[in-house]
Order: structure tokens, then sequence, then C-alpha cells
């Protein structure tokens, strides 16, 4: 069993834990030290412009669904509105990022829906091509959704089926325990009841590429184990699905396996296990652990040129600096 001062585990922080120690260190550690703490908080709020795109598809997407679920509306033209949004969103970027270059924050209840882009932040061209890609992006995914049979099939479901639409409800990221007592942050797009079945559905913007495929695979399995406790389901009644939007999607959710079940808890308990063995424990005269450092030093940069391009605690980063110092602001970075 891990103790309450374990490392919690989600998807995003797995991704940084692999790809940069040092990066994991700034998003989940940094606010511990008081040389970094708020830059780093200042910087964790930056996005890319494939991760503005996806929540510009994901904000369309659940308002479309709250307008059915609320009013019995349906929402049309959601290719519009989505690049609408998302133009919006480059536009609020540029006019918060020089507040940030002060040493301020972006402040999430101003209205601007959506965070800066690090783009802005580090001087660099977000390039028309990649802007104009990723609305092409959004138009065909929200293209999709709207008229495709996933969503269709949601609709004959009662929306009082439906599990609470997450942001679009004020709700927080769903989190739930791991038989080891991990805390596991599962962020569901979307959940229901249909019958005996509960299914949950995960909305891809991205590339399904192999790799891509491969980590959705565990993600789904991640959201089966919550689908599990939160319904009070065994496996076998609950089914996910991937729905990746640039291409016709059709109604196939499935089943996981036992195996893949296993293999993901497993591997989170293997993370979180390995977080925990870079943190500094600190015990009581009992001792009872009463506290936890994580030393900047046992969380040790990775640099590659693309990583650090794309990271957003570069600036407080010397190794990435060093690794970037080469580059000039151009549009061929990072999208
Ligand atoms: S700039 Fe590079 S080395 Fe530094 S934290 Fe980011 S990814 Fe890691």
């Amino acid at each position: 069993m891990f103790s309450a001062e374990a490392p919690s585990w989600s998807f995003t922080r797995s991704k940084a834990m692999s790809e940069c120690p040092r990066g994991a260190w700034f998003a989940y550690h940094a606010r511990s030290d008081r040389d970094f703490a708020a830059r780093a908080y200042a910087l964790k709020d930056l996005t890319t412009l494939p991760m503005a795109a996806g929540a510009a598809v994901d904000y369309v997407i659940g308002r479309a669904m709250k307008a059915h679920r609320d009013d019995g509306e349906a929402l049309v033209g959601l290719a519009t509105a989505g690049v609408r949004l998302f133009r919006r969103q480059i536009q609020n970027s540029l006019a918060v990022v020089p507040e940030i270059q002060n040493g301020g924050r972006w402040d999430r209840s101003s209205g601007k829906w959506m965070p800066p882009l690090q783009h802005h932040y580090y001087g660099l061209d977000l390039g028309d091509e990649a802007v104009a890609r990723m609305e092409r992006r959004i138009v065909e995914c929200l293209g999709e959704f709207e008229s495709g049979a996933v969503w269709e099939r949601i609709r004959r479901v009662s929306p009082a089926a439906w599990h609470p639409l997450g942001k679009m409800d004020g709700r927080d990221v769903p989190s739930f325990l791991t038989s080891c007592g991990v805390k596991v942050w599962s962020a569901v797009d979307f959940a229901m009841v249909d019958g005996d079945m509960a299914h949950v559905v995960d909305w891809k913007s991205g590339v399904p590429s192999p790799s891509a495929q491969e980590a959705a695979r565990d993600q789904l399995a991640v959201y089966a184990m919550w689908a599990c406790r939160h319904y009070g389901l065994r496996p076998e009644r609950v089914q996910v699905q991937a729905v990746w939007l640039q291409a016709p999607t059709a109604w196939e959710p499935q089943t996981v396996d036992d195996v893949r079940l296993r293999s993901v808890a497993k591997r989170i308990k293997a993370e979180v296990a390995a977080e925990e063995a870079r943190l500094e424990i600190r015990l009581n005269v009992r001792g009872r652990r009463v506290q936890r450092k994580a030393p900047r030093e046992n969380f040790p940069p990775r640099p590659g040129t693309k990583r650090c391009v794309e990271c957003r605690f570069r600036e407080l980063c010397p190794e990435g600096q060093r690794e970037c110092a080469h580059l000039q602001t151009t549009a061929a970075l990072a999208v």
C-alpha cells in the first residue's frame, strides 16, 4: 500500500516523467522550492497549438452535448464555431502573454477560456501553415462529430443516464484510488449507462499513429477502472472507445481485457514507486512519514532539441536553453 503522501498518477504526469524528469519536477514539485515556485506555476499554464486545437474541439463538443441535454437543442455549424473559438484563443494569447512575460500569470477567471500559447511566450512564430493545419483538423473533427455515428448513438440514450460533462458542468477531473492506494486522476470525456452497461468515450482530435493508439489503449483501461469503481460494475460490464475524429467513426465500444487492466495497474504502481523513490521522506519522532521533499537534483534534465523547444519551462532550465541556443525564432518548430 502507498501512503497518503505518495505522488498521485495521471497520464499527463506519467508522460512528463518519461520525457524529462526535470520538466515533471517543474510541473509537479517546484511549488515547494521558493526559487522556482512562482514562475513554474505561471509557465505551467502555457499550451501548444495542437493542444489548443484539441481543446477547441472538446469545448465545442461539450457545448453541443450540453445543449442537447439541457434544452433538447441540436447545435449545428460546430466546425465554424470551433475555428472561431480557436482564432479567438490565438488573439487572447497574444494579449495575455506580455503580462506573463512581466512576471504575472494567466488569470483563469478572466473569461479567456484557454491558457496562452508557449510559442507566443518564447517569441516563436506560429507559422501560417501550422495554424491552417490545425484549423483543418478542427473542421474535420467537429464535422465528423456532428454527423457521425457515435454522437447519433449517444443521443439515443436519455441524458438522465449521462455522467456530468466535466468542465461544462463545473466539475473537477474525477479521481479514484487503486487497490494499492494510488490516487489516479482520470479525465474522462464522456460516460453514460445504457441498459446494464456503462460506456466511456474519449474524443481524439490527434492523428491515430500506432504509438498514439497504444497509449490510448492504456488510457482507456484507466477509464474502465474508473467506471468500474464509479458505477460499481465488473469490468465485463464496462465498454470504452477512443473516437478518432479525423476519419469516419463508428459506434464500436469494447471491454478491456484482464491482461490490459492488470498491466496498467502494474504500470501505475511501478511509476508511482519510482517517483516516490526520488523524494526525501522525513519522519517524525515516532517514525511516521510527515513530510516529503522533492530535491531538484533527483529529477535530472533530459535535454533534446524537439523536447526542449516544446517545453513550457525552458526559461527556468539552463540545459534546455543551451539545447535551443542555436535556434532562430521560426515557424518550423514544435507543431
Ligand atoms: S527545457 Fe528540456 S531539459 Fe529542461 S526541463 Fe524542459 S525538456 Fe527538460
